[in-house]
């Protein structure tokens, strides 16, 4: 068609400190941003790639081109999903990603409209996000914790998956109080491990506990739920969709995340279905640009828990757009996801 380009590039996004969890330590985040422009109007996508996942920068840049002729008409969003899946049955769930935001940007621009109003969500306001106190030195950890909770921050959360694990619980809640605690093992924890932190955690009034074992532990998840004081999130046993009403059994919650799950319609797809299971639901993030964070914010107003500190986290975000005060972040108000180029 006329007037119709599809493109894309790789930047190399930087955190201000150096961001740290069980499996890795990094500062430097290639994120792909996709741009689809069709009749003057402009869509914009972002890949977030996490080696988790399966994928990496190389991953994401060899597979868009492969995948880019799914996105013949922006308002067929069954006829993109379907068209992908045919391309490649499964994987790369951030390449996808950034098609499907850049699909649903353009229409929601091309009426003029805030992409949450398009896909009809809910216009209240979106629950405080969480901010990520990461894997460091325990001083290190403690000044985190305290900067943040000096800021304005109410809730942090912490990755654990340390040898100190107890200590550094302890260290936090001495250094912020009154915040809500959340805690992310990552996968870290071996059963034993997560069952002697599970009393550690309740005495830190620690308001849930993220992935505290291996991703495809449901039974040992289930079983730790079933004595646990504290409510139990999956976030790395949820890599699909189809993923969802099997994890009801053995959590309490789920953790979606656009670059996992495939995009905002797979995560609103995942969403629904996290509710028919009883399920309490987190909006999460990857370390990415404001443009990905505006987007998992457009359905984090029907989420109990946000978690979108990710861009907040970055020295040189290419995104403006999204007002935080502290944690809180405000309902993006502008045409698509709500967010333009720095
Ligand atoms: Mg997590």
């Amino acid at each position: 068609m006329a007037g119709v380009s599809l493109s894309w590039e790789t930047h190399e996004l930087h955190t201000a400190q150096p961001f740290g969890i069980a499996r890795w330590t990094h500062s430097v985040y290639p994120r792909t941003f996709v741009t689809f422009t069709q009749g003057g109007v402009t869509g914009q996508g972002e890949a977030a790639p996490n080696a988790f996942y399966g994928e990496t920068r190389d991953t994401v840049e060899a597979t868009l081109p492969l995948l880019a002729e799914a996105l013949t008409d922006p308002w067929d969003w069954d006829g993109l999903h379907i068209r992908l899946k045919a391309l490649m049955p499964q994987g790369h769930p951030s390449a996808r990603c950034a098609l499907e935001m850049a699909a649903v940007d353009w229409c929601a621009r091309s009426v003029g409209l805030p992409a949450w109003q398009l896909l009809g969500l809910s216009p209240s306001p979106l629950p405080e996000s969480s901010y990520t106190v990461s894997i460091a030195a325990l001083d290190d950890m403690r000044r985190q914790a305290r900067e943040a909770a000096a800021r304005g921050h109410g809730v942090l959360k912490v990755k654990l998956g340390t040898d100190h694990d107890e200590a550094i619980v302890e260290a936090l809640r001495e250094e912020a109080p009154a915040v809500a605690l959340r805690v992310d093992a990552n996968a870290a924890w071996t059963r034993a491990q997560a069952r002697r932190m599970l009393d550690v955690l309740a005495a830190a009034r620690a308001e849930l506990v993220e992935q505290p074992l291996a991703a495809g532990d449901l039974d040992g998840h289930a079983a730790l739920r079933a004595v646990s004081g504290v409510p139990i999130v999956a976030d790395e046993s949820l890599h699909h969709v189809g993923d969802v009403l099997a994890l009801a059994r053995a959590f309490d919650g789920v953790n979606l995340k656009l670059a996992k799950l495939g995009g905002p319609l797979q995560a609103l797809r995942a969403l629904r279905l996290a509710r028919e299971g009883g399920l309490s639901v987190m909006m999460g993030c990857m370390i990415e640009s404001s443009l990905g964070i505006a987007a998992a914010a457009a359905l984090a107003g029907a989420c109990d828990w946000a978690d979108l500190d990710g861009a907040l986290l970055l020295a040189d975000d290419p995104f403006v757009g999204l007002d935080w005060q502290a944690g809180q972040l405000a309902r993006p108000q502008g045409q698509g996801w709500g967010v333009e180029r720095r």
